[in-house]
């Protein structure tokens, strides 16, 4: 019961990195806000978690609407009494994945509105309420892509590098109240989101062939990562980039 008393919110907590955090922190003692924009399957793993005696509750949140945040922040504190954790994991890939000069302005908004803005309007709307519990752990999922480059994606790799520098950002704005703020950055992980892009056989070969160890990623194993920023192991880390990508960045 690594998470045991902590209360956290998931944003994109029902579906892949997010939904396998929103299960292992329910697992692990925490009762979970699993806050998403796809009813069904948020409605399924409230039921699914609270069936096997976790606690847990589903909540309506699309991350780039800050009365939502409002919301369901207050929500989440009438109902569990405190936020101790809040993982940001909630994003969009960049459809076609386009070169800088293929990529539409408006692609670029709709990118950054989820995968930056979101981020930022979760952190903002935590740190008050973890200000009054004396501290707390904000984890915001960027990607291998928000530290290195690749052929396309153009508006998601500066989505992922904001993520990257702001988590820095705001982790030294309130590491005098306790409140740790780190990145936790993923390489080529199975999820829907990945889906369409690793049912294709060249890329797949590509992929798994750049990652030393030899597979993709599933979402636990990020998930795992995830649990350790949010528990007390980690009570002296903040400000940290933690890479989780089978060797892909190490090379
Ligand atoms: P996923 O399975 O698609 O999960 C993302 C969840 O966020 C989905 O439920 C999605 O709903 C939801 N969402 C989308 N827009 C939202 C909004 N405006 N407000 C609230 N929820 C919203 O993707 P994933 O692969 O687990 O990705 C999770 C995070 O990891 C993302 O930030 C992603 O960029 C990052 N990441 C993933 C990989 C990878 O290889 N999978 C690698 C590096 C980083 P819909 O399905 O309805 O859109």
């Amino acid at each position: 019961m690594r998470l045991e008393g902590k209360v956290a919110i998931v944003s994109g907590g029902a579906s892949g990195i997010g939904e396998a955090t929103s299960r292992l922190f329910a697992d692990e003692g925490a009762r979970v806000v699993i806050a998403d924009v796809n009813d069904e399957l948020g409605a399924a793993i409230e039921s699914d978690i609270t069936n096997g005696g976790g606690e847990a509750v589903y909540q309506r949140l699309d991350v780039t609407e800050e009365v939502r945040w409002e919301a369901v922040v207050a929500e989440t504190v009438a109902r569990f009494g405190k936020l101790d954790v809040v993982v940001n994991s909630a994003g969009i890939s960049a459809p076609g994945r386009p070169p800088a000069e293929e990529q539409t302005a408006n692609g670029w908004d709709a990118v950054m509105a989820v995968n930056a803005k979101g981020v930022f309007l979760g952190v903002k709307h935590a740190i008050p309420e973890m200000r009054k519990s004396g501290g707390g752990s904000i984890i915001n999922i960027s990607s291998i892509y928000g530290n290195v480059g690749s052929k396309g994606g153009t508006a998601y790799h500066a989505s992922k590098g904001a993520v990257r520098t702001f988590s820095k950002a705001a982790a030294i704005q309130y590491a005098d109240e306790g409140i740790r703020v780190n990145s936790v950055h993923p390489g080529f992980v199975d999820t829907p989101m990945t889906l369409g892009l690793h049912s294709q056989p060249g890329v797949r070969d590509e992929r798994v062939g750049k990652t030393p160890l030899g597979r993709m990623g599933v979402p636990e194993d990020i998930a795992y990562g995830i649990l350790y920023l949010a528990s007390d192991e980690s009570s002296f880390v903040t400000g940290s980039e933690l890479v989780i990508d089978g060797g892909m960045t190490a090379q």
